[in-house]
Parts: C-alpha cells; structure tokens; sequence
C-alpha cells in the first residue's frame, strides 16, 4: 500500500472509490488485464473492508434463492468458484460447512417448493430435497417438516479475503483519504479526497476513468459525479447473537428460515463462522446513521435526507409492519431468541451473548421497492464513469464476478 503522493497526472489512470471487496476485487480484475495501466484504490477508513466487508455473515452462497436469469443468479455462481479458487491459491480457509433452508410450517411449502425451482435452474450442486428425518441426519437439533439441502454452501472471512487482495500488490491503496467530490476538467475527472480530518486542503487525483464501489456511500458519490441516481441509498442494520461456546454444537452447518418473498434479507439464521462460532441473525432494522452499527449512531443529516426521500416514505408506507416486527425482536433478545428457537427448539435465552453487527447498503427505488438484483450503471463523459450502485448479498460471494462485471463496462468503447 503506497503513502501520499503528490498530484498525479497519469493517461491511463483509473480510480476506484472504496476497499471493500468489490472495490479490490474491480481493482485486481482492471490491473490484471492491462499490467501498464494504473489503478488506485481510496479509502476514507484506515484499513480496507472496514464496513459490510467484513461485517457479514461470511457465508459463500450457491445461488439457491436467486431469480433464475438474473445478474445476482449469474455473478453469485460465477463469483463462487472464483472466490474458491482463489481461497485456494491464497490458502484462505474456505469451509464447505452445507447448508439447509428449513420450514417449519405448512404454510411455508410453496415457498420452499419455488426456492428449490430456483436452485435447480441455477444448477446449485448437489441440491437435495428432504424430509423430517433427512433434515434430522444433517442437523440433529434443528426441527422442521422439509427442507431443501445444499452442502456446498460454505463459510469464509470476507475480511481475510479482502485484505489479501489488497496486499498482492497489483495497485495502489490509499487509505484515510475521504472522496469529497468527482467533476470533470475537459477530457478528465478529477477526484478530490480530504486526507484525514486535520487536513488543510483536499488533494486533487486526476484520473482517465472512475469506478465508484462506495457501499453505503454510492449514491452521493455518484451524484457528485453528475449522475441522477432515482434509487435512494437505506441503511439497514442487521444484529447478530452469539451462541456461548459450550452450546455451539447445536448447528453444524448453516441453517436458515424460508425467507419472505418480499423482502431481499434472507431471514434470521444460524451462521457458523470459519474459527467455529455460531452467530444468529441479522435481523434488519433500520440504521439511524449510514454507518449506524448502533443504536447510539444517530447521524442527523442522513435522517433529514432519508425521511426527505419520496423512495424513502414509500418503502416505509408498505413496509411498516415488517418494520415493527424486526425493531420488536432488535429490541427484546426474549422474543428473537424465541423466534430462532422455532428452527432450533432447544435454544433459551440463557444460550446466546451479544454478536456483532453490520450495516447493509440496500438501493429502494423511486417507487419504494428495496431493489432486489444488483445494479451497475456507466455514466458521464464518453461514459468513463462507472457505479456500483445496489450491491447487497450476496455481492461479496460474488465479488470477483461483480469486478469482471464492472471492468468490461469499465473497457467498453466509449458511450
Ligand atoms: C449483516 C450483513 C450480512 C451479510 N452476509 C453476507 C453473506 O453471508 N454473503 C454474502 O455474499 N454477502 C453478505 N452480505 C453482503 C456483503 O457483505 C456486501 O454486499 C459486500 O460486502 C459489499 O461490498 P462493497 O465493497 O460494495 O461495500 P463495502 O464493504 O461497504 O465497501 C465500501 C467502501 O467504500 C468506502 N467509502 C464510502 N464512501 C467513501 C468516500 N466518500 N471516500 C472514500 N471511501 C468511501 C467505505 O469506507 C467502504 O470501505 C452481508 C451484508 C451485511 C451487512
């Protein structure tokens, strides 16, 4: 990772706007193909994936929910092997733990029935289907009448991944430098970034292309590079419980709800993280700060903006009863403990201490619909601008897919 430079004039010069990980992975992919080219990689945080990278639930998901067709279907398979083999390269510990989606009620049948439709199209590998007693030999202690099986589901450390892109030295990152605005100067864009919060004056990068992948941020980052987004950026927060250590036998694997059609978040689950732990959640409540990882982080301008939203009050006017339902369980660890116990019966209170918690950056569109597939727009002069705009889960599965993505858009002949 390099230290400051000074004002940087380069022709073939591409900067990409956040370390997470599809901000590195972009950054590998731009710098494999052309080596001569330059590509820096800023940060406003002192280390790379400091947000939803490395606040996730780590799990390497096989394409079982996704719409057939869709880009989240496409990239998730593709990003799978190529985050495998890279893991194996890098001797990342990368865990084929399994997986099963479980209903627990009569009611919910069809909806496993269509996620099993949908992991068939998506050809997820050795997708079973079973029954009580198929659903007791893979997981001993979960309950349920059916479930929908997949063992090459896997867990790994996002971070870990990550920071070893970071490391291989294919470009440059600067961290401590908060991107405060993009704008044109005749054939070029110039980026100006404050260099941590003493600093006197923002440095100025010129650069030939920009790839915004700024998370929670993009959608102001891609409107101060002149593009009109009609998606307005929704912080959710998603809280996790541990289970104590002498109770983590409880899931071997991964075990989650059938989760509800309307909504993108998967549902409560039972995550085992590579290390052992096995955390529950997220659950997903509204932040009051974009990088709102508690009740305490309340930022004031984000909630005037957000509340100001017409995408915003829409999303709220539909959706205000789940809304209630997650702040409820957010609120009383009584009540999300006894909703978890549904898949788990012997879970109690007594079994789970405080987890960790993540921010998700989810796109809601003009009409209020939380935006479902990932999207990418390409935008400015000759279209040198490039946005990742909606990436949420599981956009780091498919984070190498997502760079390959975004690079050809990237190389595309000018718009
Ligand atoms: C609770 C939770 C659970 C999840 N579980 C899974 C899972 O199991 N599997 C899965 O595949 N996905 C999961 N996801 C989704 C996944 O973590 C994200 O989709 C992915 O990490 C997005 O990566 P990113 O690089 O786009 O964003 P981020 O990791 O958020 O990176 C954006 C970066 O931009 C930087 N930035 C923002 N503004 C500026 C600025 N002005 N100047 C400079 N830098 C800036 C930020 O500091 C940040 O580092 C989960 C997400 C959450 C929150």
């Amino acid at each position: 990772m390099s230290g400051c430079h000074a004002e940087v004039v380069n022709a073939r010069h591409t900067v990409v706007i956040g370390a997470g990980i599809v901000g590195l992975a972009t950054a590998r992919e731009l710098a494999t193909r052309d080596p001569s080219a330059r590509v820096t990689v800023l940060d406003k945080e002192s280390a790379v994936a400091a947000h939803q990278s490395s606040h996730n639930s780590g799990v390497v998901h096989a394409g079982v929910y996704y719409q057939p067709g869709s880009l989240k279907a496409q990239l998730c398979i593709e990003g799978r092997l190529l985050l495998e083999e890279f893991c194996d390269d890098h001797r990342i510990d990368f865990e084929r733990c399994g997986k099963v989606v479980v209903a627990t009620d009569p009611h919910e049948l069809p909806a496993l029935d269509e996620i099993e439709r949908r992991a068939r199209a998506n050809m997820v590998p050795d997708l079973r289907r079973v029954d009580r007693a198929g659903l007791e030999d893979i997981e001993p202690h979960a309950s349920g009448i059916a479930a929908v099986h997949s063992p090459g589901t896997a867990i790994v450390d996002y971070g870990a991944v990550a920071r070893t892109i970071a490391g291989l030295g294919l470009f440059d990152v600067r961290l401590g430098f908060e991107v405060t605005s993009i704008r044109r100067l005749r054939s070029e864009l110039v980026v100006s970034a404050k260099a941590g919060k003493g600093a006197d004056a923002p440095e100025q990068i010129r650069a030939d292309r920009v790839v915004i992948c700024g998370g929670l941020d993009a959608d102001r980052l891609s409107e101060s590079a002149g593009h009109r987004p009609s998606e307005t950026m929704v912080a959710f927060r998603g809280e996790y419980w541990r289970l104590k250590p002498d109770r983590s036998h409880l899931a071997r694997g991964l075990i989650y709800p059938v989760p509800d059609p309307r909504y993108p978040f998967l549902g409560v689950h039972f995550t085992k993280r590579v290390g052992g732990a096995v955390d529950i959640g997220p659950n997903a409540v509204l932040a009051l700060a974009r990088e709102g990882y508690r009740w305490s982080d309340v930022d004031l301008r984000y909630l005037a903006r957000t509340c100001a939203s017409q995408a915003f009050l829409r999303m709220a006017a539909v959706n205000w009863r789940a809304g209630l339902h997650e702040l409820a369980g957010s609120l009383s660890k009584r009540l999300f403990v006894g909703r978890a116990a549904q898949l788990l019966p012997e879970l109690t209170v007594g079994d789970v201490v405080r987890g960790p918690a993540g921010v998700r950056a989810q796109a809601v569109g003009p009409n209020g619909a939380l935006l479902d597939d990932f999207v990418v727009a390409r935008f400015g002069q000759e279209g040198n601008v490039v946005s990742v705009i909606n990436a949420p889960s599981p956009a780091a599965t498919s984070a190498m897919a997502i760079g390959r993505y975004v690079a050809d858009r990237v190389l595309a002949d000018p718009a």
